[in-house]
């Protein structure tokens, strides 16, 4: 049986920052991971850029059934400590849009300011290692691999959350909480695309179009693109709006979100009343997308003098407010998170331990926490495994 400090199961984000703290503060620490790599989803994030952090992030990025518990961990490690360190490192970054932070080279260079981090506290990381059993022993965890048996009073579960499986991703965590009877929030897939049901079919032939829009539901707008795709609707906006959705909920989308065009129609029937609809709106909009809207009757070409007062009613709810019902979403195949997790009210805010289980942990994704896109997911990775870290070095 081996002996550590801590043991932290998931080299991921969360787990490798946590077990890099501890290590260079003296403590004895090995980290277990069911792949062959370290980082595994850092290396696919952002494109293959890593959007490590954003230059805004608050507590209202995030989502948690118990909306103060992000808090304390983000204001203790927050996005400048992280951006301090990348820079520490020498790796250039850039922002893409709205705060978003990505390296300029490789989001490899992110994994291997990890793996430095870890080796300067000479953290002992065992990859494929499938923990089998974990048992509780008076005041230390016995976790049983299929190879080991490692023995500790701090256990660290940083397994994160269902979202591509091929990345290792498993319900691991989940378990460990049930094990104690810690509950956990439902999960579902999120920052997700949606599909088409199947009258929106006829949209996919528009696959790898992309524009700007707004889209909205009872708790949220965002604006950004969105993308056609040959199974439904993604991009940014959508992406976005997707944290905020549930099943069988409709959103509107606002297909020309900076101007009006019942405005543009009345100015052009002045200047060039002869006009037909389809030159004007494919002004403003992708041509196929018209295109498509005249092909399937779903509007009619016309000449822009003869509209009426109801074809502008209906242009301006047709363009400005489309009511879109998904089908569903992608799952957890394309999912960049779970939304649900271990539930919070559960677990200390200051530190990520367990309420009523001492020396137990949850860090990173695992937890009921989901962020925004744009880097605040890998965010709370940091400033959570940074706040673990400090309630173990305090005990
Ligand atoms: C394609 C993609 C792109 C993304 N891009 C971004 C981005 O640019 N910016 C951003 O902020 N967020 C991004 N995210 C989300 C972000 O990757 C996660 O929120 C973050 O990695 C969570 O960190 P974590 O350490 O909690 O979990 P993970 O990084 O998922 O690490 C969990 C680790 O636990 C291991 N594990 C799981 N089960 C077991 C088990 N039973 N035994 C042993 N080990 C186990 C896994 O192999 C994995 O290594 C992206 C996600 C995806 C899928």
């Amino acid at each position: 049986m081996k002996q550590y400090d801590v043991v932290i199961i998931g080299a991921g984000a969360a787990g490798l920052f946590c077990a890099a703290q501890l290590g260079q503060a003296g403590k004895s620490v090995v980290v277990l991971d069911n792949g062959k790599k370290i980082g595994r989803k850092i290396l696919m994030s952002g494109g293959g850029f890593c959007n490590f952090t954003n230059l805004e992030v608050t507590p209202n990025h995030y989502l948690c059934q118990n909306r103060h518990f992000v808090k304390s961990a983000l204001s203790r490690y927050t996005n400048w400590d992280f951006i301090s360190l990348v820079a520490g490192y020498g790796i250039s970054y850039h922002e893409k849009e709205l705060g978003q932070l990505f390296c300029d080279e490789s989001s490899q260079q992110i994994v291997d300011l990890l793996q430095k981090e870890c080796a300067k506290g000479k953290v002992d990381i065992q990859l494929r290692q499938a923990v089998d059993l974990i048992q509780k022993v008076e005041n230390s965890y016995q976790i049983q691999t299929n190879g080991e048996i490692y023995q500790t009073e701090h256990l660290v579960i940083a397994t994160g959350g269902l979202s591509m499986s091929g990345l290792g991703a498993s319900p691991f965590g989940y378990k460990v909480a049930e094990q104690f009877d810690i509950p956990v929030v439902p999960v579902r897939a999120s920052l997700v695309p949606f599909t088409w049901k199947e009258s929106d079919k006829p949209f996919a032939a528009l696959s790898g179009i992309s524009l700007p829009i707004s889209v909205t539901n009872r708790n949220k707008t965002f604006s950004n693109q969105m993308l056609f795709t040959h199974r439904g609707l993604s991009g940014p906006a959508i992406l976005q709006i997707s944290n905020y959705w549930d099943m069988g909920e409709t959103v509107e989308i606002d297909l020309l979100p900076t101007e009006s065009i019942v405005d543009i129609l009345a100015e052009l029937r002045q200047s060039s009343p002869k006009l037909q609809l389809k030159t004007v709106l494919s002004r403003y909009l992708p041509k196929k997308l018209v295109e498509l809207w005249i092909e399937q009757q779903m509007l009619k070409d016309q000449v822009i003098a003869q509209l009426s007062k109801n074809d502008l009613q209906f242009l301006e709810q047709f363009i400005h407010h489309w009511h879109f019902l998904p089908n569903g979403t992608e799952g957890y195949r394309t999912a960049e998170v779970t939304m649900g997790g271990v539930d919070t009210d559960h677990i200390s805010s200051k530190t990520m331990e367990a309420k009523n289980v001492q020396g137990l942990y949850f860090i990173g994704e695992v937890l009921d926490v989901t962020g925004w896109l744009g880097g605040y997911n890998f965010q709370w990775a940091w400033s959570s495994a940074y706040a673990c870290a400090q309630g173990i070095l305090e005990k």
